[in-house]
């Protein structure tokens, strides 16, 4: 059976006392009985604090982005292996306001993507379609392509490493969510396209995550529908009592 995940990306928010306050909030209140890992994303600086404080749960930590190079002359960046050596897992790659305002190309994403998995990272990959992709209607060739450019490269083996998140870049921090329909025909697809350059049992097995405007009052639904794994929550994650509401309602 596919894994349920949801995770949330906290994004530039939260100094380290907030996200100290966060933590013990979410340690205190997240049930044990949620069926789905959960994964918390909070900013470079307070990652280590994170792992720490969250040292015997069962919520990970990822990070929102990493570079792509081993180590080197990369004023202000952060490698695989400095993740790696404080605990640090799972990593978010592609996420739509990295290659919206810091250039992240499908190609630079390869590079990334292969340094995450070469270090056993785990990769959560984002992709979606923007507005006017949907109003033309090629958001099905463009996630296609998404997927083909930025991910497709991988071997068979690596897909064990590989979480995806289907965002439309439209929903994104806009209050305007997918219908569960429009979520579930286009994790369909996703699932469907995976199956023909991989294999059947490849596509069955990879969880594909929601994200975009997931609250509450949403999530049941859009979780509901067979292909739709969970959730990338980015504002509603800021809000303990919100997030485990969307943790529970997988
Ligand atoms: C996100 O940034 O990944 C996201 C889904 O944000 P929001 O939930 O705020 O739309």
């Amino acid at each position: 059976m596919r894994k349920k995940i949801v995770a949330g990306n906290w994004k530039m928010n939260k100094n380290l006392a907030e996200t100290n306050a966060l933590l013990s909030d979410l340690k205190t209140k997240i049930s044990s009985s949620s069926k789905a890992e959960i994964i918390v994303a909070p900013t470079f600086v307070n990652l280590s604090n994170a792992v720490e404080k969250l040292e015997g749960t069962e919520v990970k930590v990822a990070a929102q982005n990493m570079h792509q190079a081993e180590n080197g002359a990369f004023t202000g960046e952060i490698s695989a292996d400095m993740l790696k050596g404080i605990g640090v897992e799972t990593v978010i790659l592609g996420h739509s306001e990295r290659r919206a305002y810091f250039g992240e190309t499908d190609q630079l994403l390869v590079d990334k993507v292969d340094t995450a998995l070469k270090h056993n990272m785990s990769v959560i990959f984002c992709f979606g379609e923007e507005l006017q992709d949907r109003k033309s209607d090629n958001h099905f060739s463009v996630v296609e392509s998404q997927l083909q450019n930025g991910l497709f490269h991988i071997n068979s083996e690596s897909w064990d490493s590989i979480v995806l998140a289907y965002e439309p870049v439209w929903a994104i921090g806009t209050g305007e969510t997918a219908s569960p329909e429009q979520a579930q025909e286009m994790h369909a697809f996703i699932r469907n396209t995976i199956a023909k350059a991989y294999t059947q049992d490849i596509a069955d097995k990879v969880s594909i995550l929601y994200g975009g405007s997931v609250k509450p009052n949403n999530a049941e639904e859009i979780f509901a529908k067979q292909d739709v794994d969970g959730g990338l929550i980015g504002g509603a994650s800021l809000d303990v009592d919100s997030f485990v509401a969307i943790a529970s309602a997988v």
